[in-house]
């Protein structure tokens, strides 16, 4: 039976001192109702709270720990680095090291530069774009997310949709009247958004597969018809690929869809962890960044040497392993069918969204194949089963606006554990 008398007591003494008792919103369980469990350690697929309960984890910290947490070759990597100093401020070999590492892997990299989250790295890549090409407004989609830079504030996915927020107070209307909004995979939208405002546009961020509406995949042709917009109109194609970079494929969205991006940006698996982002792109394009070109960008702890060797050590090992993105995907798949099986006995409709090792469920009869769909999902349903998980020991993201993503340390029991326990809480559920 799992308690949480020490995660509760922790979490009052938490929103004491810090707002909501967390650091970022999507840790509080405010959707699914509940106390945030307080972690203690994490090895492989596996999460100890500091009430020794023990989980198998479908977060992975989202996303980094793509071959699991404590991963031994990370750790002492880091241990290693720590002695000889955690920032200097200046350059280091290691980071012209990463930087060729990351050219070899991802298409369309003749340069990059690394920033400290993907927040940085989106809100950089949009003056970057802005300033290359001289126009002002972009497109980017409801229920995607970029980060909590001002001018992505707007339809905006993750905790800004599970906290239901439709204005963010602070945001002034100067910033966001830049910002234009389609619906994901709606290209006729975006057609009429450019026809709209011919000239002034800059540039269309979009989450390649997107995870912040639950996990969303592109439909055939919507990447393609977004880079053909692109190219007629003289605006540049940002792939965000916080969550897919490294992890759809070890070249990212880009090399699995096979589509080209004039800019990209990266997060959480280049970081191994710590807190590391970073945006890349060809030279003509890239060489605007300050200083190079007069389009300023900068940061104190950018470069960090902790960060990149724990980049540096995953990232070579995914370059040397790509049957991991192979069991990576068939984990995601046999997961998939074993939810689908366990909610058809159940006789309870579902959605099953999921490409390579990203994915989520929907309590929804109908596809999800954007905000308004994803958002007519049942989430008190949601809450109840994710609670039910819980105290069977799987930890899933605490709202159905994420995505799960899985780590190559899961092994089919852990999955098959997973099932049984989605076959119980439904049982819970028909019962209440
Ligand atoms: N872009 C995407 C696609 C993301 O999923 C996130 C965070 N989940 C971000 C940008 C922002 O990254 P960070 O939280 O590191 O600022």
């Amino acid at each position: 039976m799992y308690t949480y008398e020490s995660s509760k007591a922790a979490f009052e003494r938490a929103q004491k001192s810090i707002p909501g008792g967390v650091n970022s919103p999507v840790r509080a369980f405010k959707n699914v109702g509940g106390i945030p469990l307080f972690l203690e350690k994490a090895e492989g697929a596996y999460l100890y709270d500091i009430d020794g309960n023990k989980y198998v984890d479908f977060v992975g910290s989202w996303g980094p720990m793509i071959l699991g947490h404590a991963h031994r070759p990370v750790i002492e990597a880091i241990q290693k680095k720590a002695e000889k100093s955690t920032s200097f401020g200046a350059p280091t070999e290691l980071e012209t090291e990463i930087a060729e590492l990351i050219k070899s892997m991802v298409p369309n990299v003749d340069l990059i530069r690394m920033v400290n989250s993907g927040t940085e790295a989106c809100m950089s890549a949009i003056r970057l774009a802005r300033g290359y090409t001289g126009k002002n407004k972009f497109i980017k989609f409801d229920g995607c997310y970029h980060g909590h830079a001002d001018m992505f504030l707007v339809n905006a996915g993750s905790g800004v949709a599970t906290l239901n927020i439709q204005t963010v107070p602070g945001v002034t209307a100067g910033v966001t009247n830049d910002t234009l909004i389609a619906p994901y995979n709606d290209l006729e939208a975006v057609k009429k958004l450019v026809a709209e405002h011919k000239d002034e546009i800059a540039a269309i961020i979009v989450e390649p597969v997107a995870g912040n509406m639950g996990c969303v995949l592109p439909k055939v042709g919507f990447l393609d018809g977004l880079r053909a917009i692109c190219d007629e109109n003289k605006m540049l194609l940002i792939f965000d690929e916080v969550m897919t970079g490294f992890r759809q494929s070890k070249g990212g969205a880009q090399a699995r869809l096979n589509i080209d991006a004039d800019l990209m940006t990266f997060g959480k698996v280049i970081g191994a962890g710590l807190p590391v982002g970073a945006f890349a792109g060809k030279k003509e394009i890239m060489s605007h960044i300050a200083p190079l070109g007069n389009v300023y960008q900068a940061g104190t702890l950018s470069g960090n040497p902790l960060a990149m060797i724990a980049g540096f050590t995953l990232l070579s090992e995914l370059n040397l392993h790509p049957e991991y993105y192979t069991e990576l995907a068939e984990k995601a798949a046999y997961l998939k069918k074993g939810i689908i099986d366990v909610f058809a006995k159940h006789d309870e409709p579902v959605q099953v969204n999921q490409l390579g090792s990203m994915m989520s469920l929907f309590f929804n009869a109908a596809p999800v194949t954007d905000f308004a769909t994803s958002a007519a999902s049942d989430q008190a349903k949601f809450s109840k089963f994710f609670h039910g998980l819980l105290k069977r020991g799987v930890y899933l993201p605490a709202s159905q606006y994420e995505c799960w993503f899985l780590s190559n340390a899961l092994t089919i029991a852990d999955l098959d554990f997973t099932i049984k326990a989605m076959d119980e809480s439904l049982s819970e559920l028909s019962a209440n």
